[in-house]
């Protein structure tokens, strides 16, 4: 399936008048306070860096500037290797410290699967190897770690519970690596991602828990989640980095969900002296030979709290050590989780076990089987996280859904916003009606509790009033869109786009549909003159990613104006014509 391109797909930044707005732009935080930036700095391959990396603008159009100071030129193909701590291009051989890529390209490393990107990357090198950070929005970021984590999850509401916490997971353990320059690896480490497999259903279930965390106490909950607790959960205080008084909803519980199709039991061998080079390796030293190994102390849901390591005399070591002894050095498939008997059969240590990860918090399987019993997701997450709060914002405000025929409506506070629905169908009709294109799907309007709220979820700036991505316009909260007076503009703006995009052929430029949308706004507007950007290539580049408000709305004028003269010499009619079948060559 084709992605869209991100820089496509953020249509429309319809500022907001007088800068009304200037305060909140402080600090790119949630309204809690402790939120995380909307952008997510991600370091891919993070357990393995490449020697090198070639990178193709494809689809394109992609750029590439090789210094921080440099300026940027067009990429077409691109193949860098580390060599030390630069990075050498391949084709004439020049070196330099970092390479940063933007645009809609394809990134291959050789030997893993090729990225299909449409984020910007910055590379640098070091000690032979390259690395690769990557910027990417928050919800982004969430549709990719539920491609790595949820493998082949039927239930949507399972995903969206899965949605929930994973985003709830990035904003408790916030910046894990902020020393090393960015917030997340793509390893199991933070959480798994596979952002190139982040599908079109899977943004949907994004979008559809768009913001929403699980809070607890005003902070975003932990949300420990794990792959089968083999019938009961553990208790949070049995693994690392808990902390009773703020996790107290990692608790116990016994899952009756995920043993409806048996419990998930498992055996392994491993032999007495992988055991023992295990342990070495992970610092445990063993004295003498190993010969046996027993289970010493249970937690009370009965995984292994300690064993009795036994060589020339006995050691106590942590289960959760022994655990990750054997997956850092033998492999995570030997001890699925820390529920087992041990028995010591010659040189080999054979473990019977159920159940597979940690056991705390969320169990991935006892939760598809409650989505697929029917369960909504708002269930699945009182379930396995009690006593926390689900919302849009620490007060635990919940997203509720108003529809009409046409319009579908999100929004926090229902009454507020209600005479939004017959509003946008009113224009979405009017928006045909002058246009004579027909929207052939829902339009649907996402009104944000706050700007906080909306800046998080859509990584657009505060004086942004809305975006477009999809068939979802998301708005800024509708009072504050009163009183800047941009209300019914900023809406009739955002339904515009939506037509226009539907009817849009591929590649048509964006000062084009961006001129046209503003165009039809106000059609018997005056005669605009506004030529700010000396090309067209520079007024694109200011349309797709403005630097500033003032940048931001003086490409609007001089899409407006070009859209404009083009209708006054070529007629109404065929420049929406122009819309659907290209623009002539030359325009
Ligand atoms: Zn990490
Ligand atoms: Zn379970």
């Amino acid at each position: 399936m084709k992605r869209v391109p991100a820089a496509l797909a953020a249509l429309s930044l319809l500022w907001l008048a007088g800068g009304a707005l200037s305060q909140p732009e402080t600090g790119a935080r949630t309204s809690a306070g402790q939120g995380f930036p909307h952008i997510v700095r991600v370091r891919l391959w993070y357990l393995h860096p490449p020697p090198t990396l070639k990178l193709i603008a494809e689809p394109g159009p992609a750029r590439v500037r090789k210094c921080a100071g440099c300026a940027e030129s067009a990429l077409a193909s691109l193949t860098l290797r580390a060599v030390g701590s630069r990075i050498q291009t391949e084709a004439d051989k020049s070196t330099t410290q970092e390479v940063r890529v933007v645009g809609t390209y394809q990134a291959s490393t050789g030997n893993q699967p090729t990225l299909k990107a449409d984020f910007p990357i910055d590379i640098r090198a070091n000690e032979g190897q390259l690395l690769v950070t990557a910027s990417i929005p928050m919800d982004e970021y969430i549709a990719g770690v539920l491609a790595g984590e949820t493998g082949t999850f039927k239930s949507d509401e399972t995903l969206k519970a899965m949605a929930v916490t994973a985003r709830t997971y990035a904003m408790h353990f916030g910046s894990r690596h902020a020393l090393d320059g960015f917030d997340f690896c793509d390893s199991t480490h933070c959480q798994n991602l596979r952002i190139s497999d982040a599908t079109p259903r899977l943004r949907k279930i994004v979008e559809a828990t768009a913001g929403e965390v699980l809070w607890y106490d005003g902070e975003p909950a932990a949300t420990y989640y794990h792959a089968n607790c083999g019938g009961t959960t553990e208790d949070g205080r049995f693994i690392l980095g808990y902390d009773e008084q703020r996790a107290p909803y990692l608790k116990q519980h016994s899952d009756t969900y995920c043993v409806r199709n048996g419990t998930s039991q498992w055996r392994s061998e491993v032999s007495k002296h992988e055991v023992q080079r295990a342990l070495v390796a992970e610092g445990v030293n063993v004295p003498g030979q190993l010969r046996s190994v027993s289970v010493l102390q249970r937690t009370p849901s009965g995984r292994v709290e300690f064993l009795t390591v036994t060589g020339s005399h006995s050691i106590t070591v942590p289960g959760l050590t022994f655990r990750s002894a054997m997956g850092h050095n033998i492999g995570w498939d030997r001890l699925k989780s820390n529920w087992y008997d041990v028995q010591v059969q010659g040189d080999k240590i054979v473990f019977h076990g159920r159940g597979s990860g940690h056991g705390v918090g969320l169990c991935q399987v006892g939760a598809e089987v409650m989505g697929e019993e029917g369960h909504s997701y708002r269930e699945i997450l009182a379930f396995y996280y009690p006593g926390t709060r689900l919302g849009v914002s620490a007060q635990g405000i919940q997203w509720q859904q108003l529809t009409s025929e046409d319009v579908v409506l999100f929004t926090t506070r229902p009454e507020r916003d209600r005479f939004l629905l017959p509003l946008a169908t009113r224009m979405m009709h009017e928006a045909e009606e002058s246009t004579s294109l027909v929207y052939s799907g829902a339009a649907k309007l996402k009104v944000y509790a706050t700007v906080a709220a909306f800046r998080d979820a859509t990584g657009d700036p505060g004086w942004v009033a809305a975006s477009t991505r999809g068939n979802t316009v998301r708005m800024q909260p509708t009072d504050i869109l009163q009183e800047a007076g941009t209300l019914e503009a900023t809406l009739r703006h955002e339904l515009l786009h939506m037509l226009v995009e539907e009817h849009a052929k591929p590649g048509t430029p964006l000062w084009f549909r961006e001129g046209l949308v503003l165009y039809l706004a106000q059609p018997n507007g005056p005669m605009r003159t506004s030529n700010n950007f000396e090309s067209v290539s520079a007024l694109e580049k200011a349309l797709r990613s403005p630097t500033s408000e003032q940048q931001m709305r003086q490409a609007y004028a001089d899409a407006l104006a070009r859209v404009s003269k083009l209708v006054a010499q070529n007629g109404r009619e065929t420049v929406i014509r122009w819309l659907q079948e290209g623009l002539p060559s030359g325009q």
